[in-house]
């Protein structure tokens, strides 16, 4: 190699490989290391051939490549294997030099990383990755947070290989310690959501007696349209595709969901903060109950459910499921946002909300022009409390919520299962409705464990009645 690296990258798997031949071609040398060092071999002799990209053979190898201060990405399993790489690399890096761990690892593991790290004069950086194996290659979300005296060394890099939209990178410096991966935890809660709602909205049209050709039809419209998006792009095509027979694929394919766990993490953190993402856990818990196949199948031969029909109008019920699935999925990234609100108070991360959903925008599994204008919502107002209240939103969910209510009780007649767009209408009903039955709640704490509650008016003194007694 003439020069020294600009970048090392360790993890030679699927997104470590496309990420380095990504740099590459954005003009960075990469020195390239993985722990079965065959990898290593096999990458330079294959893929990398003829490109900026070195091999290192041995941690020392690789750091002695690097120009200073280092930098080096990790794209290995998250867990105990970021850890082992980190605690092999500190011997052989000096002051300064920046770690990188682009992996899917827990916020709270960022968190630590990021300060045991500090204290021994090492920069560490917690990048949430997003965009998969094509992401990865042509252009990724970045959401990277932790010590950001990094930032200034890794910008040009990030920046570089990251996706753009309108011109712009998906990718902006988060916020400390923790906050990339929270950002990306959040980012695939709301994916978790917006796939359980196209789910939803399938399983619906299933009950109109159109054919799947239609449904293609239809997801390709509303692709045009307000839900633009790579999903609903994803499941035109899906619903297209037919097998080797000629046979759709889709209906072939076993009904039960599997999860990675970042979903679950989203809607273990809203539990902790205390924050309403009601629609992100119904979409985790309605893989588990996917998950429940034979226990399904039983009961399908014991548990009664209406016989009724689908007789409506289908074209318009269709513009309803539009309707519905625009308002729910609104419903779902304001508790999204207000989740990353509650979180960076708590962790006294300064975010950045628009930036957020810049990078978002492209290069991710939930890009969409939608998040456009989400964005343009957070630039007019960075104290926005609630998307539901930014005028645009506002707008669309008041326009959209008839034809959605249409969606939902009909779902809720037919007896097919909408748990995500039921929850979302639930959720807005909660959050515009001045007094809710909480009242009754506080009387029965009281009642039973002397809880105490407050009076209307009188906020900020607790008094307890003794209810069983007379006055
Ligand atoms: P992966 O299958 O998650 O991990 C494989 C890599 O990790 C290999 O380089 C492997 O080395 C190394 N590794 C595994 N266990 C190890 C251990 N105990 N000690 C040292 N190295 C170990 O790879 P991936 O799918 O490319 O993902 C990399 C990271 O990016 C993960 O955290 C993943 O969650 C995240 N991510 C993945 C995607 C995706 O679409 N795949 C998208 C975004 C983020 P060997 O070759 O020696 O086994």
């Amino acid at each position: 190699m003439a020069g020294k690296g600009d970048i090392g990258l360790i993890g030679l798997a699927v997104m470590g490989q496309n990420l380095i031949l990504n740099m590459a071609d954005h003009g960075f040398t990469v020195v390239a290391f993985n722990r079965s060092i065959e990898k290593v071999h096999q990458f330079l002799a294959n893929e990398a051939k003829g490109k900026s990209i070195v091999g290192a053979e041995s941690i020392a190898d690789l750091a002695s490549k690097l120009k200073l201060p280092r930098r080096i990405m990790l794209l290995v399993k998250a867990g105990d294997a970021v850890d082992n790489f980190i605690g092999q690399l500190v011997p052989h890096l000096q002051q300064g030099d920046i770690i990188i761990d682009g992996g899917n690892s827990e916020y709270q593991d960022s968190e630590r990383r990021s300060k045991e790290l500090a204290a021994k004069g090492i920069r560490f950086v917690g990048s949430g990755v997003s965009g998969g194996e094509e992401g990865a290659r042509y252009g990724p979300s970045l959401m990277p947070g932790g010590n950001k005296e990094a930032w200034p060394y890794i910008k040009d890099i990030f920046q570089g290989i990251a996706a753009k939209a309108d011109g712009q990178p998906c990718c902006d410096w988060v916020g400390n310690d923790g906050a990339g991966h929270f950002v990306k935890m959040v980012h695939n809660g709301i994916e978790y959501g917006d796939m359980q709602l196209i789910g939803e909205v399938y399983h619906l049209m299933t009950a109109l007696g159109i054919n799947q050709e239609q449904m293609a039809q239809t997801f390709d419209r509303w692709n045009k349209g307000i839900l633009d998006s790579f999903l609903i792009e994803i499941t035109r095509d899906i619903l297209q595709y037919k097998d080797k027979d000629g046979k759709y694929l889709l209906p072939k394919i076993r009904d039960t969901a599997g999860q990675k766990g970042t979903g679950k993490w989203t809607a273990i953190s809203a539990l902790n903060y205390g924050v309403p993402v009601t629609l992100i856990g119904e979409a985790v818990f309605s893989r588990c109950l996917s998950a429940l196949k034979s226990e399904r199948q039983h009961a399908s031969t014991k548990l009664q459910g209406p016989t009724t029909k689908f007789s409506g109008n289908v074209e318009k019920f269709l513009d309803d499921l539009e309707q519905a699935l625009y308002a729910a999925k609104i419903v779902s990234y304001a508790q999204g946002f207000m989740l990353l609100r509650e979180a960076a108070k708590v962790h006294n991360w300064d975010l950045d909300y628009g930036a957020i959903a810049l990078m978002w925008r492209g290069g991710c599994i939930i890009r969409s022009v939608f998040l456009g204008k989400i964005k343009e919502a957070f630039d007019k107002d960075t104290n926005l409390q609630s998307l539901l209240l930014d005028p645009f939103f506002l707008n669309a969910i008041t326009k959209a919520q008839t034809g959605w209510r249409n969606v939902v009780s009909t779902a809720v007649n037919l007896g097919i299962p909408t748990p995500a767009l039921g929850t979302a209408l639930a959720f807005y009903d909660g959050y515009r409705t001045e007094r809710l039955p909480a009242n009754l709640l506080q009387a029965q704490r009281d009642y039973f464990g002397a809880h105490t509650y407050e009076l209307l008016g009188q906020e900020g003194k607790f008094v307890h009645t003794n209810w069983t007694g007379h006055g």
